[in-house]
């Protein structure tokens, strides 16, 4: 099993509250993905995430692939092991960033070779080697690899475009189907596991040397519970028992969902086409036909007006099945992922709320707020007197100019903290007003 999608309401405007049961997450959708590029949200610490509420975070297969390496990753027991992650994460097939950052690209059917933006050095990727990469990598969801189409593209280069895509899209299927298994995690407790809950759970459940632990779990390879030793009761449903900051302690795939249970990688398919309406619905529609687990709108956010983005979205939506998640990926400004989630957007991700952070730029329930302004040199507020994040709980404007002017490293920190609050702010409020009798565009909506 890969995942489950389960909707629990639904609105006229095509809005829809889900519950995303991936193997290290339920995830609740629409959801907000902060990216982590190179295994982490840059000037962010994992710990600091969690209490923000992420879900899920995305990991770059280009530059992870590049630098540490995927085999290196693999060796150490995947990403989510490797950078200390135990909820969600989704990675991107590569070929965006090989299209965008690059150099010296030779595309061919058979894939793309092209020179690491690093050294130079040469590298050929294809649909099955960014499988294999991705596998390696090991997250809860992978992305067929696709050429994203530039902007703006002419019909003929468009069409040229999505033959390439699509060819890659079943290649990519057919190589993940069969290797999906290799995934580290993959198929945990096939076999009937003990549960660690309950007043009949085992005693054996993770000793000191892990034996006794189901194989594969967090507590099987978390070095926190094999170098403390671990108690009898490795976590009731409610996390009572477990010691305090331990994997199982604060996994909440291990304290929501008993601990993941046969489930494995999921494939994702990216609709492409350009900005050609007819492209794009013949896109969708041989993906549905080749049954991706769930269904991605790429090449968007590349420059075109943010009208006909939206109208890209529009047309695509209706051709994707409603019963799986849809991801419109590199998008966008707080409006936007507010507009396109209540239209039925069940996920999205975008670099703006940190990379505008390390520029200074805080997004606010007032508007965007630019926090090198002069004005606010002695301003003693914070940077949104509407949030109630760590950050505009503790520190003023006053001080987050200071740091920026001072070219300070926590500078980027607190900005980033900010600016993810709010964006995941926003899907929770899209969230709660999705999740009952309302309508998704009620007037309380803002
Ligand atoms: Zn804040």
């Amino acid at each position: 099993m890969s995942l489950e999608f389960n909707i629990q309401n639904e609105t006229d405007s095509g809005g829809r509250r889900a519950q995303l049961v991936l193997p290290h997450q339920t995830v609740e959708t629409p959801v907000f993905m902060p990216v982590g590029t190179l295994g982490t949200v840059k000037a962010v610490p994992q710990d600091t995430l969690e209490s923000l509420g992420a879900q899920i975070i995305l990991g770059n297969t280009y530059h992870l692939y590049l630098r540490p390496g995927h085999e290196p990753i693999r060796r150490m027991g995947g990403l989510h092991r490797f950078i200390s992650w135990p909820r969600a994460m989704l990675t991107d097939s590569g070929g965006f960033q090989v299209f965008s950052l690059s150099a010296l690209r030779k595309v061919t059917e058979e894939g793309v070779r092209f020179r690491s933006h690093l050294d130079g050095s040469s590298h050929f990727f294809t649909p099955e080697h960014s499988m294999d990469v991705q596998i390696a990598l090991g997250a809860d969801i992978a992305m067929a690899f696709d050429e994203c189409t530039e902007y703006p593209a002419d019909r003929t280069r468009a069409e040229e475009s999505l033959r390439l895509t699509l060819a890659w899209a079943r290649r990519s299927l057919d190589y993940h189907t069969a290797h999906r298994h290799e995934v580290l995690w993959h198929g945990e407790h096939d076999s009937p596991v003990p549960k660690c809950e309950g007043p009949g759970a085992p005693a054996t459940c993770g000793g000191a040397d892990g034996a006794g632990a189901p194989r594969g779990s967090w507590s099987a390879w978390s070095p926190s519970a094999r170098d403390q030793g671990h108690p009898a009761t490795c976590g009731g449903a409610d996390g009572a028992g477990a010691p305090r900051g331990s994997w199982s302690a604060w996994s909440p795939s291990a304290r929501d969902q008993g601990h993941p249970d046969g489930r494995t990688q999921s494939l994702f398919g990216i609709v492409q086409g350009g900005m050609y309406r007819d492209l794009r619905k013949e896109s969708a529609e041989r993906l549905v036909e080749m049954n991706f687990d769930g269904y991605a709108i790429g090449g968007l956010s590349v420059g075109e007006p943010r009208d006909l983005t939206l109208e890209m979205i529009s047309e695509v939506l209706p051709l994707l099945p409603k019963d799986k998640p849809r991801y419109v990926m590199g998008v966008g400004y707080p409006d936007e992922i507010e507009q396109y989630a209540r239209m039925g957007v069940d996920m999205m991700d975008c670099v703006l709320p940190t990379r505008a952070a390390r520029h200074g730029l805080l997004f606010t329930s007032e508007g965007r707020l630019n926090i090198k302004g002069k004005r606010y040199a002695e301003d003693q507020g914070p940077a949104d007197p509407a949030c109630d994040c760590m950050v505009c709980q503790r520190y003023s404007r006053a001080y987050l100019r200071h740091l920026m002017h001072s070219g300070e490293a926590l500078s980027a920190t607190l900005n980033s903290i900010h600016n993810l609050a709010y964006y995941l702010g926003v899907m929770k409020r899209v969230r709660a007003t999705c999740g009952g009798a309302a309508t998704c565009g009620g007037a309380d909506a803002r």
